[in-house]
């Protein structure tokens, strides 16, 4: 596949044109960031480890329904994709409570909700990304009613596919981020599922087995996520 254009460039990815109007080669970095881009560094061989994880977790995904913009593995670090429109609305989904929920309702960390949270965010970087409700987005016209709700949807089915998946290998899933994205009047899962996106601690003792290593200085990161990806890797094969 020949490599075009760079089309766009975010904080841990690159999306490059091809010969097909219709794909896009997604290019995963190494490169970190956090806290809205105060924090900057880089994790050795997270290009590689996130590619793999978001081929096999797309994979996983489709085999039980879930379809995404993922089309094949291009490279270790390259994955081509459908070229979708990303929707302006980041789905969060919350199984237990960490994170940004603990600080804004004064909740206690490591609470498993009865049932998950589905949370909306304004994907917009100058904003810094705000939380908003469905009225906030229909009223924005960021998505149309039937997107939203095929969004919020999906998002729960992905949450009890993978909740399923990790419980299976000794890992509870936390929290995780999903994208979306409009093709020929689909909404499709989009982007990336990683320990970039996504929260997991390690069953019983609650080890961090994602970005918040980096994110708080926990030390281990490259080892982690190559755990993670021997992990994931070996109970998907
Ligand atoms: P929180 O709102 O607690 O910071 O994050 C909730 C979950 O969504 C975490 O799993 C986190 O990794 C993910 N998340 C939320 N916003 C972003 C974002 O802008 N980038 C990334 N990589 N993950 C995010």
């Amino acid at each position: 596949m020949e490599k075009g254009e760079k089309l766009y460039e975010g904080k841990a990815k690159i999306l490059y044109l091809t010969e097909n109007p219709e794909q896009l080669i997604q290019h995963f970095k190494d490169d970190a960031t956090a806290f809205d881009g105060l924090k900057k560094g880089t994790i050795q061989g997270k290009g590689v480890v996130n590619n793999q994880i978001s081929i096999t977790l797309f994979n996983l995904l489709k085999k039980r329904g879930i379809k995404s913009h993922f089309e094949e593995q291009l490279s270790d670090n390259e994955m081509l994709v459908k070229r979708v429109e990303i929707m302006p609305v980041e789905v969060v989904v919350r199984l237990v409570s960490t994170g940004s929920l603990c600080k804004r309702y004064g909740i206690q960390e490591g609470l498993t909700f009865a049932k998950p949270i589905v949370e909306l965010y304004y994907k917009n970087d100058q904003l810094h990304d705000p939380l908003m409700n469905d009225d906030h987005v229909l009223t924005l016209g960021l998505a149309t009613a039937a997107e939203l709700a095929q969004m919020k949807q999906q998002a729960l089915q992905v949450s009890a596919i993978l909740r399923e998946f990790f419980d299976s290998i000794g890992i509870d899933l936390v929290d995780f981020k999903l994208e979306f994205g409009r093709y020929q009047g689909q909404i499709l899962l989009a982007d990336e599922i990683s320990p970039d996106t996504c929260r997991f601690w390690e069953k019983g003792t609650h080890r961090k087995l994602d970005k918040d290593r980096f994110r708080q200085d926990l030390g281990d990161v490259e080892k982690t996520y190559q755990e993670m990806l021997q992990r994931i890797g070996a109970k998907a094969t």
